[in-house]
């Protein structure tokens, strides 16, 4: 009997060194999931590291292998999918080219994530230069309103908002349809992307030639909430995150750390779990958190016992990923040789859709 061709799924990261707990259960838990059922193209996407931070290239190799360790920790089987460095792949720049010529200036502009970074990197780079900062707020503000108004377009004028910046949504969507994508796995909040590279595949394929790029669908993921330990989102720039690999005692150490109800100070004193963010973890890790919420709001248990028996029920897991770390840590070259194997798997696809593509087009 023929074997029924698995959905293709594509997704990548960008190399921000090692990963933590938010970014397990945001993402990467998912992707160790999907594997089981379709076939999966996981990518290290190094390049769009550029499109916001020139100047610190030199942490992006060794940032990428750290990463992809995670990767393998967290159960990511080269057996069962593909992954691989973004930059090897150099069809991704030539199908990126041919997207450019066909999406239109005003739908970059349109992208909230762009105007938001432009803002963010406005305000980071005029840091403690008071007139600069009035400016560049300033000139921040001008930009949302000169979308809403049609004023003079700061995002056309910032030295900040690079050819490459604004474009990074094109290499996006051409690091997607490369493999013929039926499905990426996004939250709610990145639907408006995926938008985006359909809206680009749609356009290529009418004026290139029908069917020639797939329009990838989304595969609607729902994350838990993954707080870090002061409550805030789990991020490495507010140093309030728990890493995937972290060895049980240190995490243990950071979970005496964490915010709780402000108000329980006494075992019966009557908690609120909501806004706890030991409780928003009892939530991920503890099958029966109904039970733990019923005795917080009951004043029968108090916090340094809730948060002993979190640490319990995190320890197997947290063991599992410093194990599985430990194989890959000492030997960079593993962890490059299973890139490179990747990488030959890639390029043979995207070479052959590139082929494909420059055919229809007659170059
Ligand atoms: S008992 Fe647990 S859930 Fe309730 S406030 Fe304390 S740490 Fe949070």
């Amino acid at each position: 009997m023929e074997n029924e061709r698995k959905k293709i799924v594509v997704s990548g990261m960008r190399p921000t060194g090692r990963l933590h707990l938010g970014n397990y259960w945001g993402a990467l838990k998912n992707w160790v999931d999907l594997q089981e059922k379709y076939d999966c193209f996981f990518f290290v996407a190094d390049w769009h590291v550029l499109t916001t931070a020139t100047e610190k290239t030199e942490a992006i190799r060794e940032n990428a292998r750290l990463m992809v360790i995670d990767w393998l920790a967290a159960g990511l089987d080269p057996q069962k999918c593909v992954f691989f460095r973004q930059s090897e792949i150099k069809e991704h720049s030539e199908l990126y080219l041919l997207l450019s010529m066909v999406t239109p200036v005003s739908w970059l502009l349109r992208n909230p994530t762009f105007k938001e970074t432009l803002l963010e990197l406005h305000k980071q780079k005029y840091k403690g230069q008071e007139d600069k900062a009035k400016m560049a707020e300033g000139a921040s503000k001008k930009l949302l309103e000169a979308h809403a108004g049609g004023e003079e377009d700061l995002a056309v004028t910032s030295e900040l908002s690079t050819y490459g910046f604004l474009g990074y949504p094109v290499l996006q969507a051409a690091d997607i349809v490369m493999y013929g994508a039926d499905f990426v796995p996004v939250g709610k909040d990145q639907l408006p992307h995926l938008e985006l590279t359909r809206e680009i595949a749609r356009k290529f394929n009418r004026v290139f030639g029908a069917g020639l790029l797939k329009e990838p669908g989304a595969l609607l993921t729902q994350a838990p909430m993954v707080p870090g330990l002061d409550g805030r989102k789990m991020s490495k720039s507010y140093n309030n995150s728990i890493e995937l690999g972290e060895a049980p005692k240190s995490v243990e150490a950071k979970i005496k750390r964490m915010f709780t109800d402000p108000l329980k100070l006494k075992v019966d004193d009557k908690g609120h779990p909501e806004g706890c963010v030991v409780f928003a973890f009892h939530k991920i890790y503890n099958k029966d958190y109904a039970a733990r919420e019923t005795e917080c709001c009951g004043g029968t248990i108090g916090c340094g016992a809730c948060k002993k028996h979190l640490f319990e029920l995190m320890t197997p897991s947290l063991e599992t990923f410093a194990e599985r770390r430990a194989a890959y840590e000492g030997d960079p070259a593993k962890v490059d040789a299973l890139l490179s194997a990747g990488s030959a798997k890639a390029r043979a696809a995207a070479a052959a859709a590139l082929s494909r593509i420059n055919k229809s087009l007659k170059l």
